[in-house]
C-alpha cells in the first residue's frame, strides 16, 4: 500500500495533487516521508494566568457572543468572547471569517489556535483557527511543514494523520546492528514520531535515526563506487609524461597558466600513469580556467593516439568549448562538434568517422552519448558540469575504461566536496587568472542609487559595452518567467533605454531561438540582454561589462555569485548591480556580503551560516544531494555514517544482504539526475 498513488486514497482537491506532484509527492510513502520543517507548541491554556502574550498558542473555553461586524472599509469581521474556566474572558477577532463559524450561533466549547496579545489592555487573540474538537491541530506539540500553496501545514498534518495507518508497512532497513550499537529508534517508531511525537525528545530522537539513514545512503553510494572502482586493476590508457613537452604547450597561450591550473594538470597527468582509469574532479569558480586545464590533459591524450570526448550541459556551451578547442588543438588532429542541432547526415559523417579513429576529439551535448556512437580508442572523457549528466549517461562514457574528468563550478566548502564527490580525486582551482579585475557590485535599493545606476548603464554602452539584464523568478513557472522578461523588456526597450538596441531570452523560446539570440548578442548586434536565468554559467561575452540582477534578495549568494560569474570573464572592469525589490534590511546586510567579496567558496559558508544547507542547496542544478533532515555539514554524523558504510561494504559489497538499503542507494541516485 505504500506505493500507492496518493489520488487513490487521498480525499483533495485536483489543485492539491498538482502541487503534490509539483513537489515530487506521488505515493503514500512520499507523503509520509514528507517531514515537518519543526514543531509548535500548541500546548492548551485554560485560564488566563497560564497565557503568554505575544505568543501563538491553544486556547480552550466557550466561544460566545459570535458576531459579525463591519470594518472601517466595510469588509466583514467576526468577533467574538472565549471564556476560560477560571471565568475570565478573552477577546477574539478574525479578518477573514473561518468556515466553521458560518452559521455558528450561541456558545460551544472550542480550542482557538492564534497570537494572543494585549490589545488597549485587553487580552486578545487574533485570527485564530477554530477547532470543535481536540484533534492533531491543537493540545500538546504539532509538527510544521513545509509550505506552498494550496498545500498548508494544517492540511499535510491531517492527511498525514489520516495515513498513519500505514506505518506499520515501513520495513527496517537499518542493519540491528546499527540500530543496536547506535540506540536507534526502529524504522516505524520513527516514522510516526517525526510527524507526531509524544515529545520534544522523541522528535529529536526520529530526526537523529532518519537523519542518519539519509546520510548513510550518501556514504554507501559513494564508497561502493569508490571500492567497485578500486577492484579494476587495468589502464587501457596508460602513460606517463615529458615536462618539457608540457611546457611547449604552454606556449599555445598567450597567457599564463595559473599555478592552480598548473598542479590541477599535474595531478591528471599522474592519474594517467596509475593502474586503474582516473576518476577526478575539478573544482573550481566560474572564470578559474578549467576548460583550458581539460584542454591540455586532452592533447596529451591525443598525443598518444587516443580519443578525447568533451561534453556539456547546453549547445551553446558546446560551441563555446568547440570554437575555444579549434583555435587551441594544433591542425592536424582533427576536432569536431555534435550537438541535437547537428543535421542527421553530419551526425553519421562523424560517427563514422569517431569509429574510424579518425576524429581526435569531439565536443558535444548529450547528442554524443548514444549507444550508436561507438568510438576507436576513447582514452578521455571531460564532463563539464557532471551534475547535469544522469548516472546511465556517465555510466556510457566509464564502460570503456577511459578516463574521466569532471569539472564543476558550485563552490562549496572542501569538507563537504570530499563527502559529495567522494569516489573521486578532488583537485581544487582556487585562485584566478593574474589581473582580472573584482567585479565591482552595488546594492540599488532606491530611486536615487537607480538613476544614478541607468546613467552609468547609458556610459558603458556609449562606450560600446555590453548588459545582462536578469530578472529571474524564484519557483515559479517558466509562462509566468517568461511574462516577466516580457514586461521587463518592454521598459526598458520603450521607458528606460529607448536610445539603445534591447533583447530578450526566456524559457519558453525555442532552442533554436535562444541560440539565435545569444549569438546574436554576442556578435554585439544589441546592447542589452533582458533575460530569465536561461543564460548559461560559462558562457564568454567578453564585451559583457555590467549584470543587473532584479529581485536579488530572493536569491543565494552563491546563486547571485553564479549569475554575476556571466561577466567578468576578461580583464576589463566589470560591474554589477543587484536591484532590491522590497528594502527589507536584514536581506541587505546579507547582500552586502556579495559587495564585499569575489569568492565563490568564501560567499557559499556565508550564505549556509545565514540560511543553512537546505535553503542554499535546496536546487537540483547545484548538483548537492538535497536532505530532508540530516546536515551535510554534520561531521560527526558523516564520520559516523561512513565508518559504518565501510563496515557494511567490506562485508558485502553488492549490498545483497541488505535489499533495503541497497534500493535506497539506487533510488538516492535521482539525487545526482
Ligand atoms: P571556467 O570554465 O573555469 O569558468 P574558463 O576555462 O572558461 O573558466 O576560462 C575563463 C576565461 O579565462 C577564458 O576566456 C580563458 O581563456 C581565460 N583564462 C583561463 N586561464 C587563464 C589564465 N591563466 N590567464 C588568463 N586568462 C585565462
Ligand atoms: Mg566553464
Amino acid at each position: 500500500m505504500l506505493h500507492y498513488p496518493l489520488e487513490k486514497v487521498l480525499r483533495t482537491t485536483k489543485a492539491h495533487l498538482l502541487k503534490l506532484q509539483k513537489i515530487g509527492i506521488f505515493t503514500v510513502q512520499d507523503l509520509l516521508e514528507f517531514f515537518p520543517r519543526k514543531l509548535e507548541s500548541a500546548n492548551t491554556r485554560t485560564k488566563l494566568a497560564e497565557i503568554q502574550l505575544g505568543e501563538k498558542q491553544t486556547l480552550y473555553g466557550i466561544l460566545n457572543y459570535f458576531r459579525v461586524e463591519k470594518s472601517r472599509r466595510g469588509k466583514p469581521i467576526g468577533k467574538a468572547d472565549l471564556e476560560l474556566s477560571d471565568g475570565t474572558s478573552v477577546a477574539v477577532i478574525w479578518f477573514r471569517i473561518p468556515y466553521q463559524l458560518k452559521n455558528f450561533q450561541g456558545a460551544k466549547k472550542v480550542f482557538l489556535v492564534g497570537k494572543v496579545d494585549r490589545n488597549y489592555g485587553t487580552v486578545q487573540i487574533s485570527n485564530p483557527e477554530v477547532h470543535f474538537n481536540q484533534n492533531v491541530h491543537v493540545g500538546g506539540i504539532r509538527p510544521v511543514y513545509p509550505e506552498s500553496p494550496p498545500l498548508t501545514s494544517k492540511w499535510f498534518r491531517e492527511k498525514i494523520n489520516g495515513l498513519m495507518v500505514f506505518q506499520k508497512e515501513f520495513d527496517e532497513i537499518l542493519p540491528s546492528e546499527i540500530l543496536k550499537t547506535e540506540d536507534f529508534m526502529g524504522k516505524r517508531t520513527a516514522i510516526k514520531a517525526i510527524h507526531f511525537p509524544e515529545s520534544l525528545d522523541m522528535w529529536e530522537r526520529a530526526k537523529a535515526r532518519l537523519g542518519f539513514e539519509e546520510l548513510l545512503a550518501i556514504q554507501l553510494r559513494v564508497m561502493q563506487s569508490k571500492l567497485m572502482r578500486e577492484k579494476i586493476q587495468q589502464n587501457p590508457y596508460k602513460f606517463g609524461f615529458d615536462p618539457e613537452d608540457i611546457k611547449k604547450d604552454f606556449e599555445l597561450f598567450p597567457f599564463e597558466l595559473t599555478l592552480a591550473q598548473k598542479k590541477s594538470l599535474l595531478e591528471i597527468l599522474q592519474d594517467f600513469d596509475k593502474d586503474r582509469p582516473m576518476n577526478r574532479m575539478v573544482q573550481g569558480d566560474v572564470g578559474s580556467g578549467k576548460t583550458i586545464v581539460a584542454f591540455l590533459a586532452a592533447l596529451q591524450v591525443i598525443k598518444q593516439g587516443y580519443q578525447s570526448a568533451i561534453l556539456a550541459p547546453t549547445e551553446i556551451l558546446a560551441k563555446q568549448h568547440f570554437s575555444g578547442a579549434l583555435k587551441f588543438f594544433p591542425a592536424d588532429y582533427s576536432v569536431e562538434c555534435l550537438t541535437g542541432s547537428t543535421p542527421a547526415k553530419k551526425k553519421e559523417n562523424i560517427k563514422a568517422r569517431l569509429r574510424s579513429g579518425e576524429i581526435k576529439v569531439i565536443i558535444g551535448t548529450h547528442a554524443i552519448l548514444t549507444e550508436d556512437t561507438i568510438f576507436k580508442n576513447l582514452g578521455l572523457a571531460v564532463i563539464d558540469e557532471q551534475h547535469r549528466f544522469g548516472v546511465k549517461q556517465r555510466n556510457l562514457l566509464g564502460e570503456n575504461l577511459a578516463h574521466v574528468l569532471n569539472m564543476t563550478a558550485t563552490p562549496i566548502p572542501r569538507s563537504m566536496a570530499l563527502t559529495i564527490y567522494g569516489d573521486q580525486d578532488l583537485s581544487i582551482i582556487g585562485e584566478k587568472p593574474a589581473g582580472r579585475k573584482d567585479i565591482i557590485t552595488r546594492i540599488v535599493a532606491d530611486n536615487k542609487t537607480m538613476e544614478t545606476c541607468n546613467y552609468f548603464i547609458d556610459d558603458q554602452v556609449k562606450k560600446g559595452r555590453q548588459i545582462f539584464w536578469v530578472c529571474p523568478l524564484v519557483e515559479e513557472s517558466e509562462k509566468m518567467e517568461a511574462k516577466n522578461v516580457m514586461e521587463e523588456f518592454v521598459r526598458i526597450s520603450e521607458q528606460v533605454f529607448p536610445q539603445h538596441r534591447v533583447t530578450y531570452l526566456h524559457g519558453k523560446m525555442k532552442p533554436r531561438e535562444k541560440d539565435d539570440i545569444m549569438r546574436a548578442f554576442k556578435e554585439h548586434q544589441f546592447d542589452i540582454l533582458v533575460s530569465t536565468s536561461v543564460i548559461e554559467v560559462g558562457v564568454d561575452i567578453p564585451k559583457a561589462t555590467v549584470m543587473v540582477i532584479e529581485n536579488s534578495e530572493r536569491f543565494g549568494l552563491s546563486q547571485l555569485h553564479q549569475f554575476r560569474g556571466r561577466i567578468g570573464r576578461n580583464d576589463m572592469q566589470s560591474y554589477c548591480f543587484l536591484m532590491v525589490g522590497d528594502k527589507e534590511d536584514k536581506q541587505k546586510e546579507r547582500l552586502k556580503a556579495m559587495e564585499k567579496s569575489n569568492d565563490g567558496f568564501y560567499l557559499s559558508e556565508v550564505d549556509l551560516q545565514l540560511r543553512g544547507a537546505g535553503e542554499v542547496y535546496g536546487t537540483r542544478q547545484s548538483g548537492i544531494p538535497n536532505l530532508k533532515l540530516a546536515d551535510l555539514h554534520d561531521v560527526d554524523g558523516l564520520k559516523k555514517a561512513r565508518s559504518w558504510a565501510e563496515k557494511l561494504l567490506r562485508e558485502d559489497l553488492g549490498l545483497s544482504k541488505y535489499p533495503g538499503l541497497q534500493a535506497m542507494v539506487r533510488s538516492g541516485e535521482v539525487f545526482y539526475q
